[in-house]
């Protein structure tokens, strides 16, 4: 609050500040009209290992059709929502559409980890986790076939109460991976002091294996420091036979990207699930 009240004393409105918060606030607007119409659905993508080609697990990503604007992506409204408690209204929404498909699934006889993208102030509003215990609880599924993804950049702050917090979802056997590794901010010594289990190496280190010097030591560091760790590493982002096969050779564990399959809706999914576990059991 103390940098808060700093930066407030130096701010200055213009006419650009006054029209960016006039568009945001259009924008929260929007969204909060957007959940009451029923816009949002979930999207899913597997997770694979790499060594094997098996699916662990899935990773629900939210998708906007707006009736007028089309499709919009994530990345248009997800950072705006994080300054403003609407955050918390997409969360509820994703919380209950997942943990709801993932008892589903269950009840066809699938059990995948589901992942789910929360940001750092999500996880420190009061009554988040128990939200996500009684949800839990309400669609009868076990604590440990939920992940949740934190973005490194939103963990700046609180680092204390964050660690806090993800303590109270362990003990529901929660597991937590962080999200866009190398991008963020946190320090190493905050991700030692995280109870994590995944570290998922960002895209923008991927796209460019492996002839680029630079990104194939940053993912093989984040390999080392991962194992050194004693957790599992996953690539964001394989697109092509030349990244998995880096990859492999770095002793990756887990991968994900449009080379395996890209973001579908939970039915087409479980078809191609389904598909790629027969062509599975014929290669065994
Ligand atoms: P993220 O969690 O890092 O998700 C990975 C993004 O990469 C997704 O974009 C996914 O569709 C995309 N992707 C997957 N494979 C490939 C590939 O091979 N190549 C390329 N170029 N991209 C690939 P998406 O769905 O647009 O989501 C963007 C970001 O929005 C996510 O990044 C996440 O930070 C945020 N987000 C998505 N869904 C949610 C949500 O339900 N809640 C919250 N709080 N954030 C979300
Ligand atoms: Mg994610
Ligand atoms: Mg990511
Ligand atoms: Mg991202």
């Amino acid at each position: 609050a103390r940098a808060n009240d700093k930066m407030m004393d130096s701010f200055i409105y213009t006419p650009e500040v006054s029209e960016t918060i006039s568009k945001h606030l259009a924008l929260m607007a929007e969204v909060s009209e957007g959940i009451e119409r029923g816009d949002f659905l979930m999207h899913y993508q597997p997770k694979l290992e790499l060594a094997s080609g098996k699916v662990f697990g899935v990773e629900a990503l939210i998708r906007w059709h707006h009736p007028e604007r089309g499709w919009i992506r994530p990345d248009e409204f997800i950072p705006s929502a994080e300054h403003s408690t609407l955050i918390l209204k997409i969360s509820e929404f994703v919380l209950r559409e997942v943990i709801q498909q993932t008892s589903a699934w269950q009840k066809q006889g699938v059990y995948l980890q589901v992942a789910i993208n929360v940001t750092g102030h999500d996880l420190l509003q009061p009554g988040f986790s128990q939200m996500l215990f009684d949800l839990l609880s309400e669609y009868d599924v076990d604590g440990n076939w939920i992940e949740i993804e934190i973005t490194e950049g939103t963990l700046i702050e609180d680092i204390d109460d964050v660690v806090a917090e993800l303590l109270k979802l362990a003990k529901a056997k929660i597991t937590v991976s962080i999200d866009d590794f190398g991008t963020g901010y946190s320090s190493l010594q905050y991700l030692y002091k995280l109870p994590i289990s995944l570290l998922k190496i960002d895209q923008v280190f991927v796209k460019t294996l492996p002839d680029d010097e630079g990104a194939s030591h940053i993912c093989a560091a984040a390999v080392v420091l991962a194992q050194k760790m004693g957790i599992k590493s996953l690539a964001e982002g394989v697109e092509t036979e030349a990244h998995l096969n880096y990859l492999r050779e770095l002793g990756c564990d887990y991968g994900q990207g449009y080379l395996f399959c890209k973001p579908l809706g939970a039915d087409e999914f479980i078809d191609w699930y389904r598909s790629h576990q027969d062509h599975e059991q014929q290669l065994g």
